[in-house]
Parts: structure tokens; C-alpha cells; sequence
């Protein structure tokens, strides 16, 4: 986890960023769980289990060459990776 934000901020500027900290490990997971998938996965929907923003949980997948699509089960945030 990073870790290294200066002095100086506001609760308001922490409380962003750490939610954006959070975020970028739970894409950094998801993409992680897709580095051994089949050529034939792309282009389909399937779950993977990962560590989300909101803890354990199923998320739905679908790889694109350009990005990945994805829809957490658990809290139902979704969004792309890469692209
Ligand atoms: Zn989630």
C-alpha cells in the first residue's frame, strides 16, 4: 500500500486519495487474476475472486484487447481497466 502522502493535506484531500489508493488495488487485483486467462476468455463474461474496494468478493469480468469491463457482485461498482 502507498503510503507517502505529505503533511499538509486535509482530511477532505486523504479521504480522496486513499479512496483512490483503494481503487487502484482492487483494478490492480482484478487485472492480476486475468494474467494466466485463455485467448478464448476474451470477449466472454465470467467471475473471478479478488480482494474489491469492499473486501472478498465475485466480480464480473470481461476482457477486451484494449481494457477490461468489469461489475463487482458484492457492492456493484463497475468500470474499465486500461483501454
Ligand atoms: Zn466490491
Amino acid at each position: 500500500m502507498q503510503n507517502g502522502y505529505e503533511d499538509g493535506y486535509s482530511d477532505y484531500e486523504l479521504d480522496f486519495f486513499q479512496a483512490v489508493d483503494r481503487n487502484t488495488m482492487a483494478e490492480q487485483a482484478i487485472f492480476d487474476a486475468l494474467m494466466d486467462i485463455n485467448d478464448d476468455q476474451y470477449y466472454t463474461l465470467f467471475e473471478v475472486n479478488v480482494e474489491h474496494t469492499c473486501g472478498p468478493a465475485k466480480v464480473q469480468v470481461f476482457p477486451e484487447r484494449a481494457g477490461t469491463l468489469y461489475r463487482c457482485l458484492h457492492c456493484n461498482v463497475a468500470g474499465v481497466i486500461g483501454g
